[in-house]
C-alpha cells in the first residue's frame, strides 16, 4: 500500500489550521454579544493589542480587507487619491472595494513594494487643486506582500508620516505581517505602528488563528470605525470564540516567526542557484520567497502542476511570477524537501 502523504503547502501563511491548543482555548473562551460591548475574550484582546501597539483603542474585525476597507472610509473622502506601493494589497487583491465603498482612487509609488519620502511628496496632490484628486491618504504594507515580504524602512516610514502630517494627508499602516516586520528587524510593535494614524495587524496570517485581524488608533477613530464596520456587516456576536485564538496566539506563536523566516531563507537559498530563475535573496527577509521565471523557461502556471504533482504547493502571482510562504504548520524537514522537490519540478527536462 502507498502512503498517501499530504502535499506541502507553501501556497500561503493563510492556510494554517488551529492548532489543538488554540482550539481548546477558543473552546473554553468566556463570550458574550459584542455588539453590546459584553464579549470578555473580544475586550482582552482588543485591549492586548491596543497595548502592543501602543494606541489607545483597537477593534476586532473579521478579515484584513475589511480593516483596509474601513482605513479607507474613515481616514479618505470619495474622489480622494490614495497613495500606495506598488502592487499594494489594497489596490490589486480587494476585489475594486476601495474605488465601491470609499470612491477613492490609488496611485502607486515606488518600486518593489518601497518608496521615500520624496516620492511620497513629489507625488503628494494639493487640496484645493482645481483639476487634481487630492491625496488623503498615505498607506504602506509592511511586510509588504508581493514584493517578497520585505520589511518597509522604519526611518523611511517615519519620514514620509511626518511629511504626510505636515500636509494634512492621513497615514495608515496595512500590517497584515507587522509580527513578521517585527521579528525580522528587532523593531518594537509600537514603534513599527508610532509614526501612523490607524493600524492594522492580521491573526489569520503568521500568527495561525483561523480567522480575524485587528485595527488600532485613537480611541475617536476607533469609535467611528465601529460604526463603519457595522455598515460593512461585519459586526459580531459572540466572536470571542475567535479572538481566543487570536489571544492564544499572542502568547504562542510570534517568537516562533524566526523559524518560518528561517526556513523561507533555506528555500530561497537552494532555488536562487538555479539556472532560469531571477530571485534577489535580498527581498527575502522574512516567510515570503518570490521568483520569476526567465524567458524560455516554462510559465508559472506549468511549474506549479509539476510542483503539485511532487507534493508541492505553490502559487502563481502572475505569468512568470511564483510564491512560496512558509507557516507554522510546515516543520524545517517539511521545508527542505519542498526546496528540493521544487528545484527538481523547475530543472525538470520541458
Ligand atoms: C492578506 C492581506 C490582507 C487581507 O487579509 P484578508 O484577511 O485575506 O482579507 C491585507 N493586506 C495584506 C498586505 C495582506 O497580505
Amino acid at each position: 500500500m502507498t502512503a498517501i502523504t499530504e502535499p506541502v503547502d507553501l501556497r500561503s501563511d493563510t492556510v494554517t489550521r488551529p492548532s489543538p491548543g488554540m482550539r481548546r482555548a477558543m473552546a473554553q473562551a468566556p463570550v458574550g454579544d459584542d455588539q453590546y460591548g459584553e464579549d470578555p475574550s473580544v475586550n482582552r484582546l482588543q485591549q492586548r493589542i491596543a497595548g502592543l501597539l501602543g494606541k489607545e483603542a483597537a477593534l476586532f474585525v473579521p478579515s484584513g480587507t475589511m480593516a483596509n476597507q474601513i482605513a479607507l472610509k474613515l481616514l479618505t473622502r470619495p474622489g480622494d487619491e490614495v497613495l500606495v506601493a506598488d502592487e499594494a494589497h489594497m489596490m490589486w487583491h480587494e476585489a475594486g472595494a476601495g474605488a465601491a465603498n470609499a470612491g477613492v482612487q490609488f496611485s502607486a509609488i515606488g518600486t518593489g513594494g518601497h518608496f521615500t519620502s520624496d516620492d511620497f511628496r513629489a507625488a503628494c496632490k494639493p487640496a484645493g487643486h482645481i483639476v487634481l484628486p487630492p491625496t488623503g491618504l498615505v498607506a504602506i504594507e509592511n511586510t509588504h506582500n508581493l514584493g517578497g515580504g520585505i520589511v518597509f524602512p522604519q526611518e523611511e516610514a517615519a519620514a514620509i508620516c511626518a511629511a504626510a502630517r505636515a500636509l494634512g494627508v492621513a497615514c495608515y499602516l496595512d500590517g497584515a505581517r507587522l509580527f513578521n516586520a517585527a521579528i525580522a528587524s528587532g523593531i518594537g510593535l509600537a514603534e513599527l505602528v508610532l509614526p501612523f494614524d490607524l493600524a492594522s495587524v492580521a491573526l489569520s496570517k503568521g500568527l495561525g488563528c483561523p480567522v480575524g485581524s485587528v485595527m488600532a488608533g485613537s480611541a475617536r477613530d476607533i469609535a467611528r470605525a465601529v460604526r463603519v464596520r457595522r455598515m460593512f456587516g461585519g459586526a459580531m456576536r459572540q466572536s470571542g470564540i475567535l479572538a481566543a485564538a487570536g489571544l492564544y496566539a499572542l502568547d504562542h506563536n510570534i517568537d516562533r516567526l524566526a523559524a518560518d523566516h528561517a526556513n523561507a531563507r533555506a528555500i530561497a537559498e537552494l532555488l536562487a542557484g538555479l539556472p532560469g530563475i531571477a530571485l534577489d535573496l535580498a527581498t527575502v527577509q522574512t516567510n515570503i520567497v518570490v521568483f520569476r521565471l526567465d524567458a524560455g523557461m516554462p510559465d508559472a502556471a506549468s511549474i506549479v502542476a509539476r510542483a503539485k504533482e511532487a507534493g508541492i504547493l505553490i502559487s502563481a502571482l502572475g505569468p512568470r511570477t511564483l510564491r512560496a510562504v512558509t507557516h507554522l504548520d510546515v516543520s524545517r524537514d517539511a521545508c527542505l524537501r519542498a526546496a528540493d522537490r521544487l528545484a527538481a519540478a523547475i530543472i525538470e527536462r520541458q
